[in-house]
């Protein structure tokens, strides 16, 4: 059977598990990765094979390089090379500067920025060699505007860009293709923690005066993954409501 793979990092919920189930259903046999709620991303797998896809879990922290080189070399010898790869997993550990913990500026750097990297170095080179392959990055419009409290975790997300840029250039000939989304404010666990304050601060400044969803990124990811992006590369793109232009 001519599979064709896509790995999702953080795939067991919020946008990562809406990626999974997107790009299952364009087809992809989706690896669901998750780094200790494996009970979720087994869920995001029963939906997937509900809804006639496939696919299987994939636990890993994204963070450690071994593991990474391990999982991914592993994958593309029982299956086959990843054709996509969607660095999706992030955390926001969030604080004025003056009060951000070194532990604090390492774990989010080494999850946002050095799991990336280390997820795109082992599929680039599966990838390679195939001659084809998309990689999708998951940014952040903070990584492109910044906000006060969110230091370290911009830094992680505008280096992505920089990184994915490079990348890009280094890729192309192989007709591997790198892109950046950049989502804005999305509804998921992980802006569940604002307050009702904050949330009606954030819509104010939303052109289009909504919050997105999970779906609404993994259109784009599912486009980016897509042959129809054949002639998009080194690109970041906003999903985000018009909040950054
Ligand atoms: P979320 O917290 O719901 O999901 C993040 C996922 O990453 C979780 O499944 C988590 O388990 C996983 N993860 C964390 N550390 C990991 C590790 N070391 N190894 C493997 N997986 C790990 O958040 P979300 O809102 O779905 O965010 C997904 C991505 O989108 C993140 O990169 C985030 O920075 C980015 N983003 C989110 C928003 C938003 O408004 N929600 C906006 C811009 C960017």
């Amino acid at each position: 059977m001519n599979r064709r793979y896509a790995l999702v990092t953080g795939g067991s919920r919020g946008i990562g598990a809406a990626i999974c189930q997107r790009l299952a259903r364009d087809g992809f046999y989706v690896f669901i990765n998750y780094s200790s709620n494996e009970g979720r991303a087994r869920e995001v797998l029963s939906q997937i094979e509900a809804n006639g896809g496939a696919g299987e879990l994939c636990g890993f922290d994204v963070s450690n390089s071994a593991q990474v080189e391990e999982k991914l070399g592993a994958l593309a010898k029982s299956h086959g090379p990843l054709e996509v790869l969607v660095n999706n997993a992030g955390i926001a550990i969030d604080g004025l500067l003056v009060r951000l913990k070194d532990a604090d500026l390492d774990r989010t750097l080494d999850v946002d920025l050095k799991g990336a990297i280390y997820c795109t170095r082992e599929a680039a080179k599966q990838m390679m060699r195939a001659r084809k392959g998309s990689i999708v990055q998951v940014s952040s419009v903070i990584g492109q505007m910044g906000n006060a409290g969110q230091a370290a975790y911009s830094a992680a997300k505008s280096g992505l860009i920089g990184f994915s840029k490079s990348v890009a250039k280094e890729l192309a000939g192989r007709n591997v293709r790198v892109n950046v989304i950049a989502p804005g404010f999305i509804e998921t666990e992980m802006t569940q923690g604002l307050t009702e304050t904050q949330k009606q601060d954030y819509l104010r400044t939303i052109p289009l005066g909504v919050a997105g969803s999970a779906d609404d990124v993994a259109s784009m990811a599912a486009f980016l993954s897509s042959d129809q992006s054949r002639y998009v590369t080194g690109q970041v793109i906003g999903v985000n409501g018009g909040l950054y232009m």
